[in-house]
């Protein structure tokens, strides 16, 4: 709405400009109007006037305000021609007049005259003060109620304490750590005073970083629940869409309302779309609104001192390193809180939590399910819940089923099943090929998870068909034989379409990329390559969460380096998708069998995929992987 509001100051001024220009114009009507018409009869000089009435020549006069009509008179003494005059401000005029015996009289001004002189003269400055005050009461963006002169307000919406769903910190799980640091910021909010005397520093800004759905705007919403404090949020991109000069202003009246309501908490949501590091906007070739934006940020977070007033600004990204460095500097955001994706026992918490809401079967495996659900982040669990219940909803059970927990795992990770995307019989004979390599090269795979399920039921948007690999366990460590299987494995699909049909198709683009990015980690950042060594060659630290290693930043590194690195992943490659290739033509009629029952069935699971994987013969040199 902010964006339709956005032509309304142009066209307020071209209005503003009509009406001065409308106002001009009664001006010069008003002056020259009279003169306009005075051109009736001759105008003659007054002194002339004045002289005809000495002289007694004159026989009448009539007085108006814009002209004094008088008329000669003729030979024989009778009123002749009449002749016009300007009048000047002339109080002997009377008295010269009545001395010479001239009949006179004032002629009362025109009706219209007078009205237009009002218009004229009264309305334009009228409308001139009007305009004005318009523009004065929205530039100093306050004002009205709503509407125009209201969209410089903040938009913030406020949680202030006592409403009904509180939230604390046992509403969140598997972030210990974050929670750990979070309890001090409570502490400064609850009795801020006993840091003060003593000297410390209360922070004023905490950085949330994490993935999406970990819990950040709910970690934030627990301090302001715990600490009893009012709650304040908005989001970054919410700044973005304004017009310029309307983000500043409304962080600065977020400020203000804060300061009012303090100790509170102000939570900024997704902190990167107005805190982008001002020199990378080179694209889109400045950015001034944002700019403006972050800098009003900036002045506020050094405004308030430290006694002055307890608020504190939490805040989230997922994407840290786009910030500028300006917000990060001491008295900023200059803590910064990891709040990453959950654990093992983590996700079998924040099941706990969510299940507290629906009714839970007797076989429900809280813990199996958290074992079935690495990666998972808060917010998938979340969802992961409200889809079993809905799923045992809809199978008429009073209570969720464990069956439906795996159901709804499935349709989290690949999202929900869409039976209508119809393949064609070629493509669909091309993905379950595709998928039928994924999963024997994935079964003879040291150190990869148990191939579970083959379906090439299209799911989601992105995939046609799947494999499901499930891990047995949570793993941290992985060997260079496993990154290896595991590349292997992904190049399988694309393998299998090349031993059949002699043809790819651009269905293994994802894969070739990941498996792309494995090999890159495994040479730049893990140091498994022979040729180069046990060097970094990744600048800094980078979370994992970050991406798969697309667009990292390498190490400045030497020109023959950069070719040794390139070569050596796609040495890795390479030999990966040799011993695909020469696993699925080994065991060729089985990818056959495999396939053909795939097709009949669309989808392969449990004891019948594992006992038809046992059959896939080892090739004799797999020592050499
Ligand atoms: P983020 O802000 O990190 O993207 P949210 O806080 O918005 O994630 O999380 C969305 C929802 O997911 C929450 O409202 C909550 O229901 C659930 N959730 C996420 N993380 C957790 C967690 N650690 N513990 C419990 N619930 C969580
Ligand atoms: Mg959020
Ligand atoms: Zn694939």
């Amino acid at each position: 709405m902010a964006i339709k509001e956005q032509p309304k100051p142009p066209r307020g001024r071209i209005i503003a400009n009509i009406l001065l220009a409308v106002s001009g114009i009664f001006l010069l009507i008003n002056l020259f109007l009279p003169n306009l018409f005075a051109s009736g009869p001759a105008g003659v000089p007054y002194s002339l006037f004045i002289h005809q009435v000495q002289e007694g020549e004159v026989t009448r006069v009539s007085v108006g305000q814009n002209q004094i009509l008088y008329q000669l008179k003729n030979e024989n003494g009778e009123p002749g021609s009449v002749f016009a005059t300007t009048p000047i401000f002339d109080l002997e005029l009377p008295k010269l007049l009545e001395s010479k015996g001239v009949e006179f009289a004032a002629t009362p001004p025109p009706k219209n005259s007078w009205f237009s002189t009002v218009i004229g003269w009264v309305v334009p400055p009228l409308i001139f003060v009007a305009i004005w005050q318009f523009f004065v009461a929205r530039g100093a963006g306050g004002g009205g109620p709503q509407g125009v002169l209201s969209i410089g307000k903040s938009k913030a919406k406020v949680y202030v304490e006592g409403e009904s769903a509180k939230i604390t910190f046992a509403d969140v799980a598997g972030v210990e750590e974050a929670k750990t640091e979070l309890v001090e910021i409570v502490e400064f909010l609850k009795s801020p005073s006993r840091f003060i005397e003593i000297g410390a520093r209360i922070p004023k800004g905490v950085l949330l970083v994490g993935p999406p759905g970990t819990g950040k705007t709910l970690l934030a919403k627990a301090v302001a629940g715990e600490a009893g404090v009012a709650f304040f949020s908005i989001s970054g991109s919410e700044f973005v869409e304004l017009f310029v000069g309307v983000g500043s202003s409304r962080v600065r009246d977020l400020f203000e309302q804060a300061k009012k309501q303090a100790p509170c908490i102000i939570f900024i949501d997704e902190l990167d779309a107005i805190g982008k590091s001002r020199s990378s906007n080179g694209f889109y070739g400045g950015n001034d609104e944002r700019e403006q934006t972050l800098n009003q940020l900036l002045t506020e977070m050094d405004g308030f001192a430290a006694g002055d007033a307890t608020v504190i600004v939490l805040a989230a990204t997922n994407r840290p390193e786009v910030l500028d460095p300006a917000l990060l500097r001491p008295g900023r955001f200059d803590r910064q809180v990891l709040v990453d994706r959950p654990d093992l026992s983590g996700r079998e918490a924040i099941l706990k939590i969510h299940s507290l809401k629906v009714k839970l079967g007797t076989d429900v495996d809280l813990k199996a399910i958290a074992t079935r659900t690495p990666g998972f982040a808060g917010a998938d669990l979340a969802n992961l819940v409200n889809e079993a219940a809905l799923l045992a909803a809809r199978n008429q059970r009073l209570t969720v089923a464990q069956e439906d927990f795996a159901e709804a795992i499935e349709r989290v990770v690949a999202g929900l099943e869409k039976k209508s995307r119809v393949l064609n019989e070629t493509e669909k004979k091309i993905v379950a090929y595709h998928e039928v390599g994924h999963a024997m090269v994935g079964a003879l795979m040291p150190g990869s998870g148990r191939v579970e399920k083959i379906s090439i039921i299209p799911r989601g948007m992105a995939a046609l068909g799947y494999t499901l690999q499930l891990p047995t366990e949570d793993r941290f460590l992985m060997n260079e034989e496993e990154l290896r299987g595991q590349i292997a494995t992904l190049l399988g699909g694309r393998s299998a379409e090349e031993v059949v049909f002699g043809t790819i198709t651009t269905g293994a683009s994802n894969d070739l990329q990941r498996a792309t990015d494995l090999a890159e980690r495994m040479v730049t950042t893990y140091g498994m390559s022979k040729v180069l060594g046990p060097l970094a060659y990744q600048q800094g630290q980078q979370p994992m969460y970050l991406g798969n290693g697309a667009g990292n930043p390498r190490r400045m590194v030497s020109e023959d380096t950069a070719k040794a690195i390139d070569s050596e992943v796609k040495e890795i490659v390479e030999t990966a998708h040799e011993y695909a290739l020469e696993i699925l033509r080994l065991n060729r009629d089985l990818l056959t069998t495999i396939t053909t029952q795939l097709l009949e069935t669309e989808v392969i699971e449990g004891d019948k995929l594992h006992s038809l994987l046992s059959q896939v013969q080892h090739l004799d040199k797999a020592a050499t992987v």
